[in-house]
């Protein structure tokens, strides 16, 4: 029989995995990926993200850097579920576009290297789940090395992040004599994800003769004490963002994967409703909806396209459908949707709530743009975060600054820089998250543009968006601080300051303003 809407939906998982770098998110999403059946051989992740590198001239500085400057969504089928992996910048300067790839997912899976506990990068990524009540699911990698002690870890976990925390497995063994895991609920016992079925077993006992005979006592007293000591996991309290169940393995030496697999399918939510601006959203509404929250240019320099992330927030997209752009209110053909697997794009003929599809534009879709079967309604929550730096963008070539002017417009359109229009008509300012952002901003008006540009200093350090209850006094602000305002790429009104200072001086001095540093998209 065929599958209904809400029986497709229930199935779907869309989630991210937050890291400091080097704890293994590569290496686990490759794994991932491994078991999902999306790709053949581990490796390919890499050799993709090789391949992409050596296609695309932009991404030199990725090469460089060694970091990962793209957010992308993977797709993968395990048991039933349907899986999208959003993945997110590593590096902090880009922080802007993780929060935005966050808005789009149900869960989000946390990868600890087990030496190291939470590093500064896990904790940041961790508040912004906690600021979207993203439930989350704690793996503690990298078993097979020296580690920290698994009580000493959860302590961590529960301190720092405020959060509850429930041991499901237990690992068997450490660093060189670590071989498999525990469930503690379930006793059950799997030496490996070559393993497919865990094996039931006669308690600890039975499963600790795998171990070398002076640390068999170790692991069966251990055992006793998280069962005893731990809490039990209750799901509620992990949808709610209060308690995370937690894994322990090793991605590079394929343990706990499955585990980890099973989990997301077994305890992560589906696809969950969506808050718009009139009403909220139900994932198995028959009526298609989407947000954009990514967008990303040129991943194949032959076609020059423009990618829109799309997450799908109800209903079903079927290839060649038509949808209302809110934004616009016009109609647009979604002709040649696409998932993204491992290694390949295929066309998407049908994709449900949940999922993340890329939709090829030429520029009509930007970051926090809304699609719908017809429903004008808009949904909230794309941020918008003021730029830490403003600079001026200084060209080389004055004869160029037609074509500058356009350029600029795309990579704001796109998120790589904020573009913010002086109301004085002084040349445009552009505003950037973190340093390495205008480096991409550079190498991309270099390489794409053929324009050589360098930066200046602004004279305003911070910008706020501005509004009023009382239009009339936003007006008069406005005109009184002319030389001080600029437009975003939306045409919101921002109001630039030399220092934060300034800032708050101009605040108290004009408390009818309202001085925003985040913005949502709408
Ligand atoms: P990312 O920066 O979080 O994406 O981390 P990677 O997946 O690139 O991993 C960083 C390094 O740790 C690489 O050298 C991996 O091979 C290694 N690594 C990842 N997982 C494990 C693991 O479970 N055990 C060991 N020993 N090394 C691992």
């Amino acid at each position: 029989m065929a599958e209904t809407l809400a029986e497709a939906v229930s199935r779907r998982r869309t989630f991210a995995i937050i890291a400091h770098p080097d704890a293994g998110k590569t290496t686990l999403t490759e794994k991932l990926l491994l078991f999902g059946g999306a790709i053949q051989l581990a490796g390919e992740v890499k050799a993709k993200k090789d391949r992409i590198q050596t296609r695309s001239d932009w991404m030199k500085i990725e090469r460089e850097r060694g970091i990962s400057v793209v957010t992308s969504v993977m797709t993968f089928e395990y048991e039933g579920h349907v899986f999208n992996i959003l993945d997110t910048p590593g590096h902090e300067d880009f922080a802007d576009d993780t929060y935005r790839t966050l808005t789009a997912v149900d869960a989000a899976v946390m990868v600890i290297d087990a030496a190291k506990g939470i590093e500064p990068r896990t904790l940041k990524l961790f508040e912004v789940c906690r600021m979207r009540d993203i439930p989350i699911i704690t793996f503690i990698n990298k078993m097979d090395r020296e580690s920290r002690d698994p009580f000493e870890i959860l302590d961590e976990v529960e301190e720092k992040l405020a959060l509850d925390t429930a041991p499901i497995t237990w690992p068997v063994g450490r660093s060189k004599t670590f071989c498999g895991s525990y469930h503690l609920a379930n006793n059950t016992y799997r030496g490996g994800d070559a393993q497919v079925e865990p094996l039931k077993v006669n308690g600890p006992q039975s499963v600790a003769e795998n171990l070398p005979e002076n640390e068999r006592q170790t692991f069966i007293d251990e055992l006793e004490l998280a069962r005893e000591a731990c809490r039990p996991f209750d799901r509620d309290s992990f949808l709610e963002g209060h308690m995370t169940p937690v894994f322990f393995g090793s991605a590079l030496r394929n343990f706990g994967v499955r585990d980890l697999i099973n989990a997301l399918g077994a305890y992560a939510p589906p696809p969950r409703d969506q808050v718009a601006d009139t009403r909220t959203v139900h994932a198995a509404e028959d009526k298609m909806t989407a947000f954009v929250f990514k967008i990303q240019a040129n991943m194949d320099p032959n076609h020059r396209d423009r990618i829109a992330f799309a997450r799908i927030c109800s209903g079903k997209l079927e290839r060649g459908m038509k949808a209302r752009l809110a934004r616009t209110g016009k109609q647009m053909g979604l002709t040649a949707p696409q998932f993204f697997f491992a290694s390949q794009r295929q066309l998407a003929d049908t994709a449900y709530a949940g999922d993340v599809v890329g939709i090829p534009n030429h520029g009509t879709l930007r970051i926090g743009d809304t699609l719908t079967e017809g429903e004008n309604l808009v949904f909230q929550g794309v941020p918008n975060f003021s730029p830490e730096i403003l600079r001026r963008v200084r060209l080389e070539d004055a004869m160029k600054a037609k074509k500058l002017k356009e350029a600029l417009q795309q990579m704001a359109e796109e998120g790589v820089v904020q573009l913010f229009s002086p109301e004085d008509g002084s040349p445009a300012i552009v505003g950037v998250v973190g340093a390495l952002q205008l480096d991409v901003l550079k190498e991309r008006l270099q390489g794409e543009y053929g324009l050589p540009v360098s930066f200046e200093m602004s004279r305003f350090s911070v910008c706020r968006w501005i509004s009023a209850e009382n239009k009339d006094d936003l007006e008069k602000f406005m005109t009184q601080r002319r030389g001080d305002i600029c437009r975003d790429l939306d045409g919101d009104p921002v109001f630039m300051a030399q220092d934060q200072f300034s800032l708050r001086y101009e605040s108290e001095r004009y408390p009818s303003i309202k001085m925003v540093a985040i913005k949502e998209y709408h």
